[in-house]
């Protein structure tokens, strides 16, 4: 027979005093996590700076055991708060690249639920669940199967902000590296990456820089493939407009350029802003007839993602899909070309006025 954890039975179990203790522990955010696979009901508590694994094995409505590690349960045997305040509800939600979760503690009875939201740093010191290890190792061990060994690529000279945000307004040290590695790589003349491709969404700190951190700054890793064309000095102009446009400014859609610098007028109506020419790294102006290999991420070129517009990539999205990966070029740019010396390159690029 299953038992609803419901606040009268935990009256029943343990008395008044214990539910209103446990209403006291989660008022305070004392409980750290809650687990309830029947019969066992488990989590983690802390009070009076000591954490608690309590929890109840319910065999039935009075068939109860108390199996916390607090003095009470151990000497005496009777259900504690800490076990009562584990078996509220709760709702957990992954946050921010799960460096964070959102942990909404909700307790009380018909017609007066009451929630406390919390939000929950996930640290090494955050005791794991072992329900969820056993999934968390299932996929770690897919992903080693799939990428191989981790392994450094090289040193990280300087913090690189891989933030979200400002790889799609404005020219970043991340954006360069990988503009960088995608021009290198296919030797073209021409490199740009989409700043919505990056989503690691975090600083990296100085110091050694594994593969799987390269493989997890692309959120599409396989289907993040770059394709190379033959496009005019003018078609680049049109494709750096659609970067700065209204739709693409401060979105997935802006562009990290390589072998390129331009000026950009925000103020400017959208589809004019790029003011002046554009040059090549070394200031050589762009001529619009003139040729150019331009490498790019297949989404943009082939799919007509953020608005790109590109009839020229046809032919060569006909074999996108064995194009290179942009995380493979970026390992290859670090740990090759740059010897492993991950800095920040020449710039500026983009200048924003
Ligand atoms: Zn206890």
């Amino acid at each position: 027979m299953a038992v609803e954890l419901s606040e009268s039975f935990f009256a029943n179990v343990g008395g008044w005093e214990a539910v209103k203790q446990a209403h006291s522990l989660l008022r305070r955010d004392a409980v750290f996590s809650s687990n309830w696979a029947p019969p066992l009901l488990k989590g983690v508590v802390q009070e009076g700076g000591t954490t608690y694994r309590a929890g109840l094995v319910i065999h039935g409505t009075v068939d109860v055991e108390n199996i916390c590690t607090c003095r009470q349960a151990r000497d005496w045997g009777t259900i504690c708060a800490h076990s009562v305040a584990v078996g509220s509800r709760y709702v957990l939600k992954a946050d921010a690249n799960a460096v964070s979760a959102q942990f909404m503690t909700i307790w009380g009875t018909k017609g007066e639920w009451r929630e406390a939201p919390r939000l929950l740093d996930v640290k090494p010191n955050l005791p794991a669940d072992t329900t969820v290890q056993v999934i968390v190792d299932r996929w770690q061990d897919s992903l080693r199967v799939k990428l191989g060994a981790n392994y450094v690529v090289g040193t990280v000279l300087q913090p690189i902000d891989a933030l979200d945000a400002p790889q799609r307004q404005q020219e970043t040290v991340l954006g360069d590296l990988v503009a960088d590695a995608i021009r290198l790589g296919t030797g073209s003349e021409i490199g740009v990456i989409n700043g919505g491709a990056m989503r690691l969404n975090e600083i990296i700190p100085p110091g050694p820089l594994w593969y799987y951190t390269i493989e997890s700054i692309f959120q599409f890793a396989d289907e993040t493939r770059i394709v190379t064309v033959s496009v005019s000095g003018q078609r680049v102009r049109e494709v750096l407009e659609n970067s700065v446009s209204e739709r693409n400014f401060g979105s997935g859609g802006f562009l990290q350029v390589s072998g390129i610098r331009f000026t950009v007028d925000r103020y400017r109506t959208s589809g004019a802003r790029i003011a002046g020419p554009v040059t090549t790294s070394i200031g050589n102006t762009l001529y619009p007839d003139q040729l150019y290999r331009l490498s790019l991420p297949a989404y943009l070129a082939c799919r007509g993602g953020d608005g790109y517009k590109i009839p020229e990539a046809a032919e060569a999205c006909a074999s996108a899909a064995s194009g290179p990966r942009v995380a493979d070029l970026v390992v290859a740019h670090f740990g090759q070309r740059l010897g492993g010396r991950i800095a920040p390159p020449t710039g500026p690029r983009i200048i924003i006025r």
